[in-house]
């Protein structure tokens, strides 16, 4: 499913399979649909007050094949021998690439290349097709035993919940307030209750996905809808003796979560954004200091920190929540319903 010009639907198209050359082959047989794809669709992230940030300035090249989210087996090793996979082994795909040779690759952070950044689905085609191309078999992760469908959203997903809930760096009396029960908040609830000690809060505006956040480990819920903002954080306080949050995850990243994320941190407090869906927010500056507060971004994660969550979920600590797959050519379908918040924990292509 080939994107053709920003803001058109995505079309099934025949194409050659890519040769190796100096890379290897990946069957794919899962690729979860991410909000980020609906951003590469129209073709702009809004940046708030009227501003734009356009992919085709982020040096995305069209026609390009979406879908960073991948998990099949590998079917060409190329020419690679010192390799410890096989062809046919069953990989998740670390879609994240850098340019290799800048400060940040070669410390480990590919995924926030200073250079040229190359990542799959994003810069280079993806996984809304039968086969993929990577660079080197270094980017491949065994996933063992973990089933296809819900592995494939371990690597974008289930990658930046494990990266972002690190940054809360949390201890084990703290409160976590994660914003957004969807394929990410969710994610992230079993994280943090399986990884850390902490008390976790989740708010949304979906009675339904609330709920299913409680099913998930969530030791409290708000549905936010209609509420005043005020309203939500004297709940917070109250639930909490008093305290406000130490930690809070905003998987929505729009002007209202990330100003009442900050309004509901403690002393000491971390409001970590992830969420893309943009605009311009304003925050009271002396607040910083006087309470030690910190503001950080989190963008998708290492490969280490993948290898490292797919191992957490092959010891069944945590599974992706797949609603629904679907065959390739319903990824406009898919696309549409993601945006309109209709889709529960992840929706998956099986190409
Ligand atoms: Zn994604
Ligand atoms: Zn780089």
């Amino acid at each position: 499913m080939r994107l053709e010009s920003y803001g058109a639907p995505l079309r099934l198209e025949e194409i050659e399979r890519p040769e190796t050359g100096r890379g290897v082959l990946v069957r794919v047989e899962a690729a979860g649909v991410c909000h980020t794809d609906i951003h590469i669709v129209s073709g702009s992230y809004d940046l708030g007050d009227g501003n734009l940030l356009r992919m085709a300035e982020r040096g995305i090249q069209l026609p390009i094949t979406p879908g960073h989210e991948m998990a099949g087996r590998l079917a060409d090793l190329g020419g690679f021998t010192e390799a410890s996979l096989r062809e046919g082994d069953p990989v998740v795909v670390y879609p994240w690439l850098g340019c290799g040779t800048c400060r940040k690759c070669t410390a480990g952070y590919e995924n926030l290349c200073e250079g040229k950044p190359a990542s799959l689905g994003i810069f280079r085609d993806g996984g809304y097709a039968e086969y993929v191309w990577v660079p080197h078999p270094r980017y491949l992760v065994p996933r063992g035993n973990l089933e296809v469908a819900r592995s494939a959203p371990l690597a974008c997903s289930g990658l930046t919940s494990f990266s972002a809930l690190k940054k809360c760096a949390l201890n084990g009396d703290d409160l976590l307030v994660i914003v957004g029960a969807g394929g990410l908040g969710t994610i992230a609830v079993q994280l943090a209750k399986r990884t850390t000690g902490a008390k976790v809060l989740v708010l949304d505006v979906s009675p339904s996905k609330l709920e299913l956040a409680s099913e998930l480990g969530a030791d409290q819920t708000i549905d936010t809808s209609g509420r005043a903002r005020r309203d939500v954080i004297s709940e917070i306080k109250q639930a909490n003796g008093g305290r406000g949050a130490d930690a809070v995850l905003d998987f929505v990243g729009n002007p209202s979560t990330s100003t009442m994320g900050f309004e509901m941190l403690t002393k000491q407090g971390r409001l970590v954004l992830v969420g893309l869906f943009g605009g311009a927010a304003s925050f009271p500056l002396p607040l910083f200091p006087l309470r030690g507060a910190q503001i950080l971004g989190s963008f998708t994660g290492t490969l280490t920190e993948l290898s490292e969550l797919v191992g957490v979920a092959a010891t069944g600590a945590v599974t992706t929540f797949v609603s629904a797959e679907y065959p390739l050519e319903d990824a406009n379908d898919v696309l549409r319903r993601l945006e309109r918040g209709e889709v529960m924990g992840r929706a998956v292509l099986r190409p």
